[in-house]
């Protein structure tokens, strides 16, 4: 299990607003919820882009037992509501994905009026992740925030 990428930031954020990975990639928490842990995504190009990563180690939604898994879609709900009420996007993409990082965790995307490719998938439209600093990130997690139950 060590070797998760995402159960180590879980344990790194265990009590902190920020884990530095050991390659040095900073993951900044929104917030601790009842089954998961929101994260900002790195790529601020869609404005709040935010991962609910679960507690539980687990590759499918079917893995957790029906309690967790309930409360598991709850946190990513709400996110996700805290995401529109924040930024007004025009549209709200969901992915539970795990190709890469099999630990259960949604990317939610803010879709917003000035997309250059609305109607395509995120992964679509090639660009470089805008440089984010430490006040911007933290002024993004406080509107979400401002908006999560
Ligand atoms: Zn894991």
């Amino acid at each position: 299990m060590s070797e998760c990428v995402f159960c180590a930031v879980l344990q790194g954020l265990k009590g902190a607003e920020v884990y530095r990975s050991p390659s040095g990639r900073a993951y900044r928490k929104v917030r601790d919820l009842p089954a998961s842990v929101a994260i900002l995504g790195h790529d601020q190009f869609y404005r709040g882009y935010t991962v609910v990563i679960a507690r539980t180690h687990a590759t499918e939604l079917y893995d957790l037992a029906d309690g967790e898994l309930a409360q598991y879609l709850a946190d990513m709900v709400g996110v996700a509501r805290a995401l529109d009420r924040a930024f007004r996007p025009r549209k709200m993409n969901y992915e539970c994905l795990g190709n890469t990082v099999a630990h259960l965790h949604w990317h939610l995307f803010p879709r917003h009026t000035d997309d250059p490719n609305p109607k395509r998938p995120t992964w679509q439209h090639a660009h470089e992740p805008p440089a984010v600093s430490d006040a911007e990130a933290a002024a993004t997690i406080a509107a979400i925030c401002r908006h999560l139950a």
